[in-house]
């Protein structure tokens, strides 16, 4: 079975989560991801990991994520051509953090073009202050990923993940003014690449993601886009 999701009755293989950083992209990617049986690929998950793993991945990475700043557009763009090429994303993906910079969004689509691949930018929208709230409270657990935050979504246990009990971790550019430098790229240099999208006339749902919580926000998702099997209708 290959799952697949249509959006106004076209077929999409890529979707492209699209919001500020404390947006819920991650946790949004993960549900989707569960449910559509598909690789989550969030760009900086892989920049963390490789970053962690000593890989050569270009000089000054590690510096400019824990500043706030961005990569540079060659090295995300070889990494997510490369982990997108791989068998097990061939009947779909979910974009998390990627595209950012214009550059990327060119690079992405021309991609996707080349090989008749259809994607949706599904742009989570929240407030500015509940972003601000989040980031300051958000933890992780270092192993399983899972993510938490003190005020909304806390641990059942202070400071242990739920589902192996590891210590959870505050992400080094999580930090006030790291936060204030994120979201000051984001606007600078990622916002613009929503306009990108409605120019280039592609398909974007808009979901607001501000004060529902996680399950209601993937809710709306699924009522904007509609999540098929492809293998009953031969698609
Ligand atoms: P958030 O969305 O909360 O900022 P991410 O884990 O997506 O968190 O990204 C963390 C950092 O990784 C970014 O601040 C940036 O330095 C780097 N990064 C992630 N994705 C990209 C990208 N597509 N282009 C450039 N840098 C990126």
């Amino acid at each position: 079975m290959s799952l697949c999701l249509c959006v106004k009755e076209e077929t999409v293989k890529a979707i492209v989560l699209f919001g500020s950083p404390g947006s819920g992209k991650g946790t949004q990617a993960k549900m989707l991801m569960e449910r559509l049986g598909v690789p989550h690929i969030s760009t900086g998950d892989m920049l963390r990991e490789g970053i962690r793993q000593g890989d050569d991945l270009g000089s000054g990475v590690a510096a400019r994520m824990h500043s706030g700043a961005l990569v540079s557009d060659d090295i995300v763009n070889r990494l997510v051509e490369h982990r997108i090429s791989q068998s097990d994303a061939s009947s779909g993906f979910i974009l998390d953090g990627y595209p950012r910079t214009l550059a990327q969004a060119e690079h992405l689509c021309e991609w996707l073009d080349g090989r008749g691949i259809r994607e949706v930018v599904i742009h989570l929208a929240v407030d500015y202050n509940v972003i601000i709230a989040r980031l300051t409270g958000r933890r992780q657990c270092p192993r399983c990923g899972t993510l938490y935050n003190i005020a909304s979504q806390p641990p059942r246990v202070d400071g242990a993940c739920d589902l192996d009990g590891e210590k959870l971790a505050i992400r080094e550019d999580d930090s006030e003014g790291v936060i204030r430098e994120r979201l000051a790229a984001y606007e600078r240099q990622t916002h613009p690449v929503l306009r990108f999208y409605e120019k280039a006339g592609r398909r974007i749902v808009q979901v607001d993601g501000s004060f529902d919580l996680p399950n209601a926000v993937f809710q709306k998702i699924r009522e904007a886009v509609d999540f098929d099997d492809c293998s009953k209708n031969g698609r």
